[in-house]
């Protein structure tokens, strides 16, 4: 299999120089790969502050790491040509948490469907043009009559990030990286845009970064989860193996914070507490003083990433009978993708 899209190592730091005390590690020391023969979709999860909308970022190029390299097709991005660059702005589209910010309000919703077609040339008459426009708006289940000729507050939050999926798809991506898409949406349009992502992936073949810290669309859409923890991996595999067993404190803490329909129990009752357990310096795991599991080594040690399972990591001292994983790239133990029977969004 040949990489697509792939981080190297990748470390990103914010803020002043070496000695400054405001220095932030948003990301650690991070390779995975999306590869070129299997469209799959994965989901990057964790808080605010682990590190996952640094991923996207990078990926997209709008920020450089301060350690590693991102490639697409083999190109460094930090070295690509003009061309190069123009093909991977092309390929790689991102989907925003807020649509309203990318519409201009005194433009109608077509301004931000022409725009990319015109800026890559992509029709050659103003029929062809129309047809490419209603033919990604109807894929997003978006009827074109009565889409177009609209100024942006004249449609819902939801129809905004549908035209947003719908312009990512006139490009014909190779991958599109989804961050928080449906956040800021009503619960009910929800699963329709998910929907919409889900079978960009199965019918069209694009492969799907998902970053969100909603662990049940997560779980709904995802082939594969990779759980960030303040900038470092905790957890890696198929997402049925990751959110029905969780190995990792944390993910274990995630997962149980799910609200569960209990008639049983009262209104937070059953929930897992995010309160630290500790307060003392951490030098070891990042986790430690949040851990119910902590022992003495943790403090002080940064514990490798074990490989539990052919499609799971957990980078926790709690196994250290098992093997350390081999090599950096996470994505090796990455599951196929397989038509799974989990809900689908839209809970069909
Ligand atoms: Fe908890 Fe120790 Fe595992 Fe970190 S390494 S998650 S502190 S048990």
């Amino acid at each position: 299999m040949s990489g697509l899209l792939e981080l190297r190592n990748v470390t990103k730091v914010f803020g002043g120089g070496i000695f400054s005390k405001n220095r932030t590690t948003a990301l650690e020391d991070l390779s995975f790969t999306l590869y070129t023969d299997q469209s799959s979709i994965t989901s990057i999860v964790g808080e605010s502050g682990s590190g996952k909308t640094t991923v996207a970022r990078l990926l997209l190029g709008m920020i450089a790491p301060t350690k590693g390299h991102i490639s697409y097709k083999g190109k460094d991005v930090a070295e690509m040509s003009r061309a190069e660059r123009k093909e991977f702005r092309r390929e790689v589209q991102p989907i925003f948490q807020d649509p309203f910010e990318v519409f201009n309000p005194f433009y109608k919703v077509d301004h931000v469907l022409k725009v990319p077609i015109s800026k890559f040339k992509l029709a050659d008459s103003e029929a062809e043009e129309r047809s490419m426009i209603s033919d990604a708006l109807e894929m997003v289940g978006l009827r074109p009559d009565e889409t177009l000729g609209r100024y942006p507050h004249q449609l819902s939050g939801g129809q905004r990030q549908r035209i947003m999926v719908a312009r990512a798809l006139l490009l014909k991506p190779r991958v599109i990286l989804a961050d928080e898409p449906v956040s800021m949406v009503d619960a009910s349009l929800r699963a329709t845009i998910l929907e919409s992502i889900h079978s960009l992936n199965r019918e069209l073949g694009i492969s799907i970064l998902y970053i969100t810290h909603d662990l049940t669309t997560a779980y709904q859409i995802s082939d594969n989860i990779l759980v960030l923890y303040r900038g470092s991996v905790a957890e890696v595999g198929s997402v049925d193996a990751v959110i029905k067993d969780p190995k990792h404190p944390y993910t274990q803490l995630l997962v149980g914070s799910i609200p569960q329909p209990d008639p049983e129990l009262a209104w937070g009752e059953g929930r897992t507490s995010f309160v630290p357990v500790a307060n003392r310096a951490v030098n070891g795991c990042k986790f430690a003083d949040r851990c119910d599991s902590v022992m003495d080594l943790c403090w002080n040690n940064v514990p490798p990433r074990y490989q539990l399972e052919r499609h799971r990591v957990a980078t926790c001292h709690l196994f250290g009978d098992s093997p350390v994983m081999t090599g950096s790239d996470v994505s090796q133990v990455f599951a196929a993708r397989t038509e799974v029977s989990r809900p689908t969004p839209s809970g069909k």
